[in-house]
């Protein structure tokens, strides 16, 4: 395997988390370990993330929730449940929630790898439809990683810059915290980076944004003591992947 998948494997208890991991390891698969909710929705917002194998039961935050969650934020990241034999309630709202399958414990290796298996190749690495940020004649392309302003007038965007932009506008008005984009777009655990430097970064794009615009939109808005989030005026679009209008 070229690029190993990675999978984040949620699940509280120990030795059936590591059992998981152990069979996903074998397979040739790069595994990410949480023992509950919370660190576990962190570690699936990462980027890079192929699937992620939830369990219901979970402290912090329970299945359910991660799961709506990661609904939101990573619409088309592949997730399947772990679910205890017999309860199909269970079973069914993990469906309805996004779910993508679901395997019952107690399950084998060759069960679970082959649900793995299966989902994954039903979802090829969705690719994430284009999004498109603009105001008046400005276009921010996330696909391409650049900024159209005024004429053929292009800038482009780094890698983290895009993912910033991506990140704020999944989250469609609403405020992303600092720790979220620090998780989100560095992958940074428990804060090595000051959450400061994401301020640097926001500055720095917010000027490079601003000194394209052909009017004075707000790109980004600091909403105080909170965090960032993506200017009220803007309209995001999502496109077609390998769409094209050049
Ligand atoms: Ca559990």
């Amino acid at each position: 395997m070229a690029n190993a998948r990675t999978i984040v494997v949620i699940e509280d208890e120990d030795a059936i988390r590591r059992g998981i991991v152990d069979m996903l390891t074998i397979a040739g698969y790069e595994t990410v370990e949480a023992a509950d909710g919370e660190a576990g929705l962190t570690e699936a917002q990462r980027a890079g993330v192929s699937l992620v194998l939830l369990d219901l039961l979970l402290p912090k935050m329970n299945g359910f929730e991660v799961l709506e969650e990661l609904r939101r934020t990573r619409q088309s990241l592949p997730v399947i449940i772990l679910t205890a034999r017999g309860s199909e309630d269970d079973r069914i709202r993990g469906l309805r929630s996004g779910a993508d399958d679901y395997v019952m414990k107690p399950f084998s290796a060759r069960e679970l790898l082959a649900r793995v298996e299966a989902v994954l190749r039903r979802s090829p690495e969705r690719p994430e439809p284009v999004l498109r940020i603009s105001s008046g004649s400005t276009v921010v392309d996330c696909g391409r990683r650049e900024i159209c302003g005024q004429g053929s007038e292009r800038a482009a965007l780094s890698e983290m810059e895009t993912d910033i932009l991506k990140r704020l506008a999944s989250m469609s008005g609403r405020c992303v915290s600092r720790e979220e984009l620090l998780s989100a777009v560095w992958g940074i655990r428990d804060g090595v980076v000051e959450t400061r430097a994401i301020d640097m970064h926001i500055t720095r794009l917010r000027q490079k944004l601003r000194s394209h615009s052909t009017d004075d939109v707000e790109w980004i808005v600091t909403v105080r003591g909170k965090g960032y989030m993506l200017g009220p005026q803007l309209n995001v679009t999502r496109g077609g992947e390998g769409e094209d209008q050049a």
